[in-house]
């Protein structure tokens, strides 16, 4: 069951960012490209091993409006911004994006597919369930990469479980749990090479030892 919470989408002209900040994308697809992150408050999914906590309460962030977090993203000279969270679709995201674009910025999404809407236009949907709360399948059909953190062995066949409803172009990546890679790694290693259709995603910023 979804919650009240996560089926709701606030409508806002302007959003809460816990933080911002010009880095390298870790993870997954664009790991190694020059990203400007922009990291909104709310996120009621509960993750045990969440290692931002601090953004679960939507209301501890100091509101920006648009026009200030797109500035913040232009003093950069990289033109990747990556929307996270929290979960950032709790959040009306069309006026974002859509400033964003206009600048001239790539629009990259991280988010568990639990809210109710997927708000804002984006040219790439990382879908990254938990099994703390299910995906609203409406998030199945956008999604261009599946990443699912790998915390014990049950997970590769809760990543399997999405695989059926994705688009046949979805790229699958599984990614060990950081305080958990020294078990899981050379797990996720046997299972990818003995099922290459799934590909495996380091938190390439956590060796750099940046953002
Ligand atoms: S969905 Fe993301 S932000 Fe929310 S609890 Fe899980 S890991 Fe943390």
């Amino acid at each position: 069951m979804l919650t009240e919470q996560s089926q709701q989408t606030i409508t806002t002209t302007t959003l809460p960012v816990m933080e911002a900040f010009y880095t390298l994308q870790g993870e997954g697809t664009f790991a190694g490209r020059a990203a400007y992150f922009i990291r909104l408050g709310g996120c009621d999914v509960g993750c045990h091993w969440c290692d931002v906590k601090e953004s679960w309460d939507v209301n501890a962030h100091p509101h920006q409006t648009i026009d200030q977090i797109v500035a913040g993203a232009l003093a950069f000279p990289g033109r990747l911004a990556v929307i996270t969270g929290g979960e950032p679709l709790m959040h009306d995201l069309t006026a974002l994006t859509g400033a964003l674009q206009a600048a001239g910025f790539q629009t990259n999404i991280e988010t568990s597919g639990v809210c109710q809407a997927v708000t804002g236009s984006w040219d790439w949907i990382c879908f990254s369930p938990k099994k703390f709360k299910q995906p609203n399948p409406a998030i199945f059909t956008r999604a261009d990469e599946l990443k699912v953190i790998i915390y014990n062995a049950s997970d590769f066949a809760f990543a399997e479980s999405f695989v059926p409803n994705l688009r046949p172009n979805c790229r699958l990546l599984l990614q060990p749990e950081w305080g958990r890679s020294d078990e899981m790694l050379p797990r996720i290693v046997d299972y990818v090479k003995a099922n290459p259709q799934w590909q495996i995603s380091l938190q390439t910023h956590k060796f750099m030892a940046i953002p």
